[in-house]
């Protein structure tokens, strides 16, 4: 790219200041930390909520960048650069995107829908590769930033582009459609449940269908709500019928049939009919996902004139797509970002500014393979990145692959190796140690070897938390909820064993109204870590009442006893209108008010003005069982009759809550004003077919600390519960029941996974460690095990155990760390 600025006066609708001059820039960037601007940089200064890029452009003048696209000039800075002053920057930065894009003919790919964006748009970079100069969104850079950024990498050497968007309310999609106006549209999965950010699934769906405005084509699954929609689309924007090209399992008029699909072996054959004619495939992949996710890519192959053969033989190689550049602790305090995945020009210049953010050492090494798909010949495409790996100062190259080796020269501090291999051969030479290693290369590399070799073993246990995933099923519950129905997440024991603050914190993020505690201590250790948002705790006991009040916390009070008791504390300490809530029981017979001790409550609550009722609330014991149906409605007949009463004579008007999770599913008619949710958000559900929606938020990982094998006749552990009937491989796992592992998992019942086959526990388990049978795996000691998280699911345990999921999540132990990622 070599623009001239003036040009972009008119586009942007932009005031110059600055010297009147021909000025040329060939790089974008709304970064100031990156290492990548220079004097032939424009700078668009982003305001954030929290960040106003405006402050650091005095820097950015001293560093050399020299033009800016700006809300106002800082004071400092008048005079010193060029400036095109507009309205507002994100805008301008997206009309700049929309304008490049438009100096390009070439197909582009839109993808968009709810699930799945992300790994259609790779998967089909990787069946288009060998026979397109493919530019796509790097990672999933599908929102109002990341589209414009990924379009503005564009070059005159690409002939197809492939670019997700996303959005997440009304009147987004008309901005980025701007910015992509793809040829080739397509919807992937559009999901079941409405989002927060609409009304209903209809305007999702709608909004969704806004980028496809100019597209030839638009591919998608066959159902009957989205016809009504396309057919409404297609009318406004004066589009042909030919313009859709859809697939369907159980609609034979649509243009390709899935006949027939069927799963083994970890692989899905796929029959589908399609012209008249019927053909097959495979994926390596079971999930239903997975194969929504290939037929959508198949259609693009089909619309691309691919021959069956292509398909066959292409389809075959998809591979796990994996989305996140990890930061990972590395041997000799080395740190290590792995983005082992992908090897483009674009990804390198993005996972480079990464490098410099997450630096945790001063001295920067890029381990690095051949690029494919730059578009670029050899010698232009490897000058460029010896600038760039010159421009991010890294202070030495490790270069992989035949290719990048011949272009040594090129670069100043550099070691090359002609394949992986001879890399790990000479690992030892290479003294890694107090540096931060950026780790970068195409598939075939398989650099996840040199990943696991630079990585620290942990030798912990660790449940790692996914905090997106959690998000996202709040979010999922909250899209069930009512206009002004509040939401309380009960994160008591720990966040259901997940990690309190942390969890506390995110929640706080989502603006959730209420947390709910059990015990007055979680609710002040969450204070003590900064959270302001009201609690409620759920069994406060009379001894706790002054901390309580002091970390303004707000009780639950379910007898006239407890009540007394508060009222007299509070009274004491002077207070007024103190919030407490008030629990009825209808039911459940755990805490509450009770019929018969209303009016007494009334009696005690009449006039007083220390405290107030902030919310009435009632438990539910059955929400979960609909064959408890009639009891669960008694229930909320009862706690709405009680609760009236309570509002009509003390004449006040609080808060009503008696939902837990699977009521928030099973009776959305009971909402009243709030619902609290629990189990949910970590991930599950009571409904096998509501948890297909929800994302694992937990994993429970450890490693193996030995391996031996043991001839037949020989037993394994305490009271020779395992027996070897014939030579049999043992791995050792250090995690028993002191971290929560119940001793019913043991003696083959339950298993761990181990590079994802199962591997069953053999014996007792212990209380630190467990040993499972690894015969038929190949693995070693500090191998990767997995107990718990996507598979098996807790709810799997608990149903092997006869227990429930709440159990198994609450009782791993303390003593097992918590890492949190997005
Ligand atoms: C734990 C709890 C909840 C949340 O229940 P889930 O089934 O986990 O959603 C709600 N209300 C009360 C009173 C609770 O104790």
């Amino acid at each position: 790219m070599s623009i001239n600025l003036k040009s972009l006066i008119s586009v942007l609708d932009a005031k110059w200041i600055g010297p009147e001059t021909d000025v040329f820039v060939d790089h974008i960037s709304i970064d100031s930390r990156s290492l990548q601007n220079g004097s032939q940089t424009l700078f668009f200064a982003l305001k954030g909520i929290n960040n106003d890029a405006h402050t650091y452009i005095a820097e950015l003048i001293q560093n050399g960048v020299q033009n800016f696209v700006v809300q106002y000039i800082p004071e400092n800075c008048k005079g010193k650069a060029n400036f095109l002053v507009v309205a507002d920057t994100l805008k301008a930065l997206q009309e700049f995107a929309g304008y490049y894009r438009n100096l390009f003919h070439f197909p582009i790919i839109g993808v968009t829908g709810s699930n799945g964006k992300t790994i259609v748009k790779e998967w089909l970079n990787f069946l288009l590769s060998p026979d397109y100069n493919i530019i796509r969104s790097p990672k999933s850079y599908n929102s109002q930033v990341g589209v414009p950024l990924s379009v503005i990498a564009i070059n005159e050497k690409h002939n197809l582009g492939i670019f997700e968007a996303g959005i997440s309310t009304v009147n987004e999609m008309i901005k980025l459609e701007k910015i992509v106006k793809p040829t080739i549209g397509v919807l992937t999965n559009i999901g079941s449940a409405h989002d927060e950010g609409f009304k209903n699934l209809e305007q999702k769906i709608n909004e969704k269908l806004l980028l496809f405005k100019s597209a030839g084509i638009i591919i998608y699954q066959k159902n009957e709500l989205v016809d009504a929609c396309l057919k409404e689309f297609l009318k406004e924007n004066q589009l042909s019928d030919k313009t859709l090209f859809s697939w369907s399992f159980t609609d034979n008029s649509a243009d390709l049939f899935i006949l027939k699909k069927e799963s083994k072996n970890d692989k899905t054959y796929i029959k589908y009919q399609y012209e008249n004619e019927v053909f097959e495939f495979e994926i390596p992949f079971q999930d239903s996902a997975s194969v929504e996710n290939a037929i959508s890519c198949l259609l693009v192959l089909l619309y691309l004139k691919y021959d069956f053969a292509s398909i066959q033989s292409r389809m075959q190689m998809l591979y796990p797509v994996h989305m996140r550049l990890e930061v990972k602790n590395g041997i000799n305090n080395c740190s290590i970002i792995d983005d082992s995945y992908s090897s483009d020009f674009q990804s390198l210049k993005i996972a480079l500014d990464f490098l410099e953010s997450q630096k945790k050492n001063a001295s920067k090494t890029v381990i690095l393979s051949d690029i494919f798909q730059s578009g670029f010949s050899n010698e232009e495409l490897y000058t460029k990145v010896a600038q760039l790996i010159a421009d991010n100062k890294i202070n030495r190259l490790i270069g992989i692959g035949a290719t990048i080796s011949s272009f040594a020269a090129k670069f100043s501090n550099s070691t090359m190796f002609k394949d992986t291999a001879a890399f790990i051969d000479h690992f030892e030479n290479l003294d890694f140690a107090n540096e931060t290693i950026l780790i970068k290369g195409a598939r075939s590399f398989q650099f996840e070897e040199i990943v696991s070799l630079l990585e620290e073993k942990t030798h912990e246990t660790v449940l790692e938390i996914n905090l997106n995933s959690i998000s996202h099923n709040l979010n999922f519950f909250k899209a069930k909820l009512a206009t002004d129905v509040k939401i309380m997440v009960m994160v008591k024991a720990f966040g259901y064993g997940n990690g309190g603050l942390e969890i506390a914190k995110l929640l706080e993020h989502h603006k959730v109204d209420y947390l709910g505690v059990a015990f007055a201590d979680e609710g002040i250790s969450l204070r003590n870590g900064g959270i302001k948002l009201p609690i409620m705790v759920l069994n406060p006991e009379s001894t706790s009442f002054p901390s309580i009040i002091q970390y303004q916390l707000e009780p639950e009070i379910y007898s006239i006893k407890g009540l007394n008791a508060f009222l007299k504390i509070a009274r004491e300490k002077g207070l007024k209108d103190y919030p407490i809530h008030i629990k009825l029981d209808t039911g459940m017979h755990r805490l509450g008010f009770e019929r018969n001790t209303i009016d007494e409550l009334i009696e005690t609550l009449k006039g007083n003005e220390t405290v107030r009722i902030q919310s009435i609330l009632s438990h539910l014991a059955t929400s979960d069982d609909m064959n408890h149906y009639d009891f669960v409605i008694s229930q909320i007949n009862l706690f709405d009759e009680l609760s009236s009463k309570l509002m009509e004579e003390l004449n006040v008007n609080p808060i009503r809550h008696t939902l837990n999770t699977s009521g928030i599913s099973n009776f959305p008619s009971a909402q009243f004003n709030m619902v609290r949710l629990g189990i949910g958000l970590y991930g599950v559900s009571n409904d096998p077919a509501e948890q297909k929606y929800l994302e694992n938020v937990g994993t429970l990982k450890s490693i193996i600390s030995q391996v031996r094998t043991i001839p037949a006749g020989d037993s394994v552990g305490y009271g020779r519960r395992f027996m070897a009937t014939k030579e049999t491989r043992i791995a050792t796992i250090p995690i028993g029941y002191a971290d929560g592992i119940s001793r019913l998992w043991g003696n083959e019942v339950g298993f761990v996974m181990i590079k994802n086959q199962k591997a069953k526990i053999v014996g007792s388990v212990c209380m630190d460690m467990l040993m499972v049978n690894v015969s038929d795996i190949d693995c070693k000691e500090g191998d990767s095990v997995i107990i718990f998280g996507e598979n098996p699911t807790v709810t799997e345990i608990a149903n092997a155990l006869k227990t429930i999921p709440y159990e198994i999540l609450t009782s791993i132990s303390q003593r097992v760390k918590r890492v949190f990622f997005r």
